[in-house]
């Protein structure tokens, strides 16, 4: 079991730090080759500024050249790195041929989730990433079943048709297809779908109620269609079990 943990976090931590590579340069259309640099003096990064959580501790949030203070993101998208490879062998009781595809699925939606957020645009890379590790996941627990993500892709290209892309993006359209597929039953689909709704207008309620948050102001969909599909690929079950006790 320990040595499982150690390298599911091991991994999640790489990635993790690869994310924070991927949520600074694809919204530029940056290379996500070459080497990264410090922002503030410029310097290159070398192993020993990059190894992930260790280099933040060791340096003490600092460049190792000029002293400036590393943004604590860095760190913390790291750990969200960690955590859903954690949380990937958890829901697979630690079986680590579904555990490391489901933690590549999280991982990919953690990403993507961020880099919405922050620019209101879903990379296509990154969906790609998820629907190919949803499906491998799929296979590795037993026959991929689709109409989880045909249920996503219809629900959103429905929407995305009436109002001539208006409401809803055609990432939005690509991401619950994505989702779907690593949610399998269009059962599951259908309880995240209304998990992201609640969750969004709960979100977006508190957020206008303290003033982050103008009337009007557009807010990407992605983030809650991804806490939706976490909520149920955690509780799914339970959930479906409330709702539809036959
Ligand atoms: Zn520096």
């Amino acid at each position: 079991m320990w040595p499982f943990l150690f390298v599911l976090a091991t991994l999640g931590l790489c990635f993790g730090s690869f994310s924070n590579v991927l949520i600074a340069r694809m919204p530029q259309d940056e290379s996500i080759g070459g080497r990264s640099r410090c922002p503030h003096c410029g310097h290159t990064l070398s192993v020993r500024d990059i190894v992930p959580l260790l280099s933040f501790l060791w340096l003490q949030g600092k460049c190792r050249l000029c002293r400036d203070p590393i943004a604590l993101t860095y760190p913390v998208v790291e750990l969200l790195g960690a955590l859903a490879f954690l949380c990937a062998g958890w829901i697979t009781s630690f079986q680590m041929i579904s555990a490391v595809p489901l933690g590549l699925a999280l991982w990919a939606m953690t990403t993507l989730a961020i880099i919405d957020a922050r620019t209101q645009m879903i990379p296509d890379m990154m969906t790609l990433a998820l629907a190919v590790s949803a499906l491998v996941y799929q296979l590795t627990i037993g026959t991929p079943v689709w109409s989880g993500a045909i249920l996503g892709v219809s629900f959103f290209a429905l929407q995305w048709i009436v109002s001539r892309g208006a409401w809803v993006g055609s990432g939005d359209i690509l991401l619950a297809g994505a989702l779907g597929l690593l949610l399998g039953s269009w059962r599951y689909m259908l309880v995240s779908l209304m998990a992201s709704y609640i969750i969004g207008a709960l979100l977006v309620s508190v957020l206008l109620g303290l003033g982050y948050l103008k009337r009007n102001q557009h807010v990407a969909f992605g983030p809650f269609l991804v806490a939706g599909a976490v909520v149920i690929l955690i509780a799914g079950d339970w959930i479906l079990r409330v709702m539809l006790p036959l």
